[in-house]
């Protein structure tokens, strides 16, 4: 795997190889919790209990460590367990710098599980390096950040904050769900840890759950390691199976939906029925510029906002035929989500917004969709 860089080709084959025993073509699923010793006490086949290794987490592994350019990769049950490995690299009385707008999951980790734990938090707006060196303390030890974020489509200079960390003795994790290895690949613009709720375009059909976190320094590999095996919140067989398999067609899937986001935001971008679009590929959006440097693609992920406020919204979302009313996104269907109501009262989300996950139906269809739900506003 070696000869190439192609991600398409490593998409297929990293990690995977045919079966030695049976010559299966597709890999089988090593359900074993524990695996024989040699008479002499060694494990021949490297692996000793699941929690600690097996087969299937060992080959998808190996797969999104070749996608990200890593050294290793470590998966976890869900993309909040990967958060959770990331920030339990923090001891108490550290200080984390972490986006104000990001996953609101990541946001209520760090209130209710890491601040009682004495990690100290601030949460900074700016997406400009200055502003947040401005925040920097002596023990910083973690920047979090968040691009393209959810659900504003925010764009953070990875390569700036990575300079600006690493001048400071910190550490840098890019939670890259929104954007795929496909589109960015943070440890290439020099930030320490990738992070991903694999739930989303890896495993790509909404049917199973994880995450994964990807390094390349061998201290950080360790301590990771360590924190996957004792913590164990690890991946089933079954689940690194999955995510493994549509790995293979994550590269055809991410950018026929990154097209469709394209068209659906254009058409809504030019819709008198909407008020505001937040699409990093729309010349108007903020981050456009950047995003055009940093990312390959713009993503699938399109918020926007109607007039009028949650009543609107959600009477818009239920006009919708094609896109299902439904939190998550990734996955081959279109969904719709008002954040708000599933960020509860302390939501800083506008009420008005609608965010939307493309997938992989006609973009024609999905635009006239749209139309027809905005029309009878
Ligand atoms: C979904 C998501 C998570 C959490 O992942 P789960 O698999 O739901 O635990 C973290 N970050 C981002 C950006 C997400 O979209």
């Amino acid at each position: 795997m070696d000869k190439t860089n192609h991600v398409e080709t490593l998409a297929v084959h990293a990690g995977r190889a045919v079966d030695p025993t049976t010559r299966a073509i597709s890999p089988p699923i090593e359900l074993s919790t524990t695996f024989e010793r040699g008479a002499d006490g060694s494990f021949p086949s490297g692996f000793s209990y699941a929690r600690t290794d097996n087969p299937g987490r060992r080959s998808l592994e190996e797969c999104i460590a070749t996608l990200e350019g890593g050294g290793r990769a470590f998966c976890f049950a869900s993309g909040s367990a990967a958060v959770t490995a990331t920030l339990t690299l923090l001891r108490p009385g550290e200080h984390l710098l972490a986006p104000a707008e990001c996953y609101h999951g990541t946001l209520s980790q760090i209130r209710t599980l890491f601040a009682p734990h004495g990690i100290e938090v601030t949460l900074y707006e700016a997406r400009g390096a200055a502003e947040i060196e401005a925040l920097w303390r002596p023990n910083t030890r973690l920047v979090w950040v968040e691009s393209p974020s959810n659900p504003l489509l925010g764009i953070a200079d990875i390569a700036e904050l990575a300079r600006l960390a690493r001048a400071h003795g910190a550490r840098l994790a890019v939670d890259s769900t929104f954007a795929t290895p496909l589109a960015q690949r943070p440890l290439d613009l020099g930030a320490d840890l990738a992070v991903h709720s694999t739930t989303k375009y890896f495993g790509g059909h909404s049917d199973v759950t994880g995450g994964a976190v990807i390094v390349r320094d061998a201290e950080l590999a360790q301590a990771l390691a360590q924190i996957q095996v004792l913590g164990g919140a690890v991946p089933s067989p079954f689940d690194c199976w999955l995510i493994r398999r549509s790995i293979a067609t994550l590269p055809c899937r991410f950018r026929a939906q990154c097209e469709n986001a394209g068209r659906v935001a254009r058409y809504l971008a030019g819709s008198v029925a909407v008020e505001r679009v937040f699409y990093p590929g729309l010349p108007s959006h903020p981050g456009h510029a950047l995003a055009s440097r940093q990312m390959k693609y713009f993503g699938a992920i399109v918020s926007f906002c109607v007039p009028g406020g949650a009543r609107e919204a959600l009477a818009t979302a239920a006009r919708l035929e094609l896109f299902t009313r439904a939190t998550s996104l990734g996955g081959v269907e279109s969904l719709v989500e008002h954040r708000a109501s599933i960020e509860g009262p302390a939501t800083r989300t506008p009420q008005n917004l609608l965010r939307l996950s493309i997938g992989l139906e006609h973009a024609d269809d999905l635009v006239a969709d749209l139309a027809q739900a905005l029309a009878s506003g």
